[in-house]
């Protein structure tokens, strides 16, 4: 019995990291949410599109097409044919994604995407809004934290190893300022679900992450079953 699994929480904790742990265990599809945000971002930085003018964005938005592509069992965002998915993680991307997000015509046309792709279930998501308002109907809801120095370590290792360089107070200020605006917008902000469960992985391994949120999962599965 296949469910949707929804993973929410504050930036650089291991969101995705987690998703795709259990995609590849359940055999699922991953769905990572924020390469969208930041597709729709690079796309704004290289075609000079100025995202506080509504009409400029609508217009933008009409002539931007995101898919993902498995390639050496990894996933790769696409933008308008292109893999872009090294480019979107770049610190000038991180700089501006987060006020994109705050913008409803971006959020629209994103979620109807998002919502699409969920439709078969047995996907694994990750994001920011996705037991709220993309999937309020998951099986299982992760709302997932750390501690910030940790995020900020994690983070400064994972983009040394994409050899993206980027100086640690930078990516600590970025996480921090990402988190205000993604709990403090008005459309669809960051905020735990009332069913949500939470794991702060700061003293968890990946491995034991992983143990904790599969346990949860079967336990759902069950559930499913037991039900029909
Ligand atoms: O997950 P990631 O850190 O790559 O997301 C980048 C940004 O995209 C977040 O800081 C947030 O502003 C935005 N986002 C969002 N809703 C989502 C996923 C990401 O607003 N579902």
């Amino acid at each position: 019995m296949s469910i949707i699994i929804a993973i929410d929480g504050h930036s650089s904790c291991g969101k995705s990291t987690l998703a795709k742990g259990l995609a590849k265990a359940l055999h699922y599809a991953y769905l990572d949410t924020g390469a969208m945000y930041r597709a729709v971002t690079l796309y704004f930085i290289d075609h000079h599109i100025d995202y506080n003018d509504p009409l400029a964005v609508e217009e933008a938005l009409k002539q931007i097409a995101i898919h993902f592509e498995r390639i050496d069992g990894k996933n790769h965002t696409f933008l308008n044919g292109q893999d872009v998915e090294h480019e979107i993680r770049e610190m000038r991307v991180s700089e501006h994604v987060s006020p994109v997000s705050t913008i409803s015509a971006v959020r629209r046309a994103m979620v109807a995407q998002q919502k699409a792709m969920g439709r078969r279930r047995g996907i694994v998501a990750d994001g920011r809004d996705i037991g709220t308002v993309v999937f309020p109907d998951a099986e299982l809801k992760i709302f997932l934290t750390a501690d910030v120095d940790v995020r900020t370590s994690r983070r400064h290792l994972e983009l040394a190893a994409k050899g993206i360089d980027a100086e640690w107070d930078d990516i600590r200020r970025n996480l921090i300022e990402r988190d205000h605006i993604d709990s403090s917008r008005a459309d669809s902000p960051l905020r735990r679900s009332d069913d949500a469960i939470v794991i702060d992985n700061t003293l968890l391994s990946e491995e034991q992450q992983l143990e904790q949120a599969l346990k949860l999962a079967t336990e759902r599965m069950e559930l499913q079953v037991s039900r029909q």
